[in-house]
């Protein structure tokens, strides 16, 4: 599909447990879409589709209702919560064919909406895909920037290079979603992935806000396992280093050793030096396991995703 002015835009929010904050998001992107559509940049036919990832909450009830009453809204229900980059694939991919091109981003206005109509201008420029990265994150807190920070740092160290500072508040064109619905990830970590698909790309910069309302849905075990998909899925540096740690202590025992010849060592010295060696064994098998429990998980075949109902996508207002 050729790129023209007035495409169809979607905008993809994946939403867990949000219905404190909800009105607000979805009174700012109407007023956001609806001067986008009267400014003819693009078409009345584009949505906001909100993506409700098994929450727990009224956020079903919430969305489903706007989606059959008001014709800008949609929403999308998943049968069980799936994790935020799996409800944010699972948007992507229901909405691809639908749209020219689509635009991810949080349900608590940390993705600050005014970014919209120059994200918009450079995918019409020929950008399929538009990174919005933070130029500060003034709006979080220090644990959250601090973490963020070792992360980018540590994932390029590794091997793992991801563009810095870009959360997933993007914009893909069709073309690249269809790219992206041809890996058979089975925990897609988009910010890793996106890049590897090699469209044409630009950025625009924002300064990253407070949440308007509710809380992270992101706990501390969430931000570790999301950082552990990615170092996984995108490194091999862990299993070099585990190698290269065995084949050194090998080499400095074996050192020692003669140098010692004929000494009786302690009974601290073969204790310090059994827990060393455990340790160190432990760490490898750790390191290797999460690669094979991926590797199981992947092979299992299960969906990423499983969906409840559909409203509104695509112009349909029937439930599925
Ligand atoms: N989210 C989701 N499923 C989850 C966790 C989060 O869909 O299991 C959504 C959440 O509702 C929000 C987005 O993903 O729209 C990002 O989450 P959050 O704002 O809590 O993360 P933070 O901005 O603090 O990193
Ligand atoms: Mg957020």
């Amino acid at each position: 599909m050729k790129k023209r002015e007035q495409g169809i835009l979607y905008l993809v929010i994946p939403c867990f447990n949000e219905e404190e904050v909800l009105e607000e998001t979805a009174r700012e992107l109407d007023q956001a879409m609806s001067a986008m559509i009267g400014d003819g940049i693009i078409s009345s036919e584009s949505r906001i589709v909100f993506v409700d990832d098994g929450s727990r909450d009224r956020t079903w009830e919430i969305i489903s209702r706007w989606a059959r009453s008001r014709p800008l809204f949609a929403a999308i229900g998943l049968q069980a919560n799936a994790g935020h980059q799996n409800a944010l694939y699972a948007g992507l991919m229901e909405v691809r064919t639908c749209c020219h091109m689509a635009i991810s981003m949080d349900a608590d206005l940390q993705d600050d909406p005014a970014l919209l109509p120059d994200m918009v201008k450079r995918f019409y420029e020929g950008n399929d895909i538009v990174y919005a990265v933070r130029r500060s994150r003034n709006g979080e807190g220090l644990f959250k920037r601090a973490s963020a920070f070792v992360f980018y740092r540590f994932m390029a160290a590794m091997g793992a290079g991801i563009p810095k500072d870009c959360g997933d508040f993007r914009l893909m064109s069709r073309q690249a979603m269809e790219a992206l619905s041809l890996f058979g990830e089975n925990r897609p970590f988009l910010r890793g992935l996106i890049p590897l698909l090699g469209f044409p790309s630009a950025q625009v910069f924002f300064d990253r806000r407070p949440r308007r309302g509710g809380k992270s849905k992101y706990s501390l075990k969430n931000m570790v396992g999301f950082a552990m998909d990615g170092l996984i899925s995108f490194s091999a540096k862990p299993v070099h280093m585990i190698l290269a740690a065995g084949i050194f202590l090998f080499l400095a025992a074996g050192t020692w050793l003669l140098f010692h010849i004929g000494n009786e060592p302690g009974t601290r010295e073969v204790i310090a030096a059994i827990w060393a060696a455990t340790g160190l064994l432990l760490t490898g098998m750790g390191v290797m396991g999460q690669y094979i429990v991926r590797i199981w998980q992947g092979q299992t075949g299960r969906p990423r995703y499983l969906l409840k109902d559909m409203i509104g996508v695509g112009g349909d207002k029937d439930s599925i």
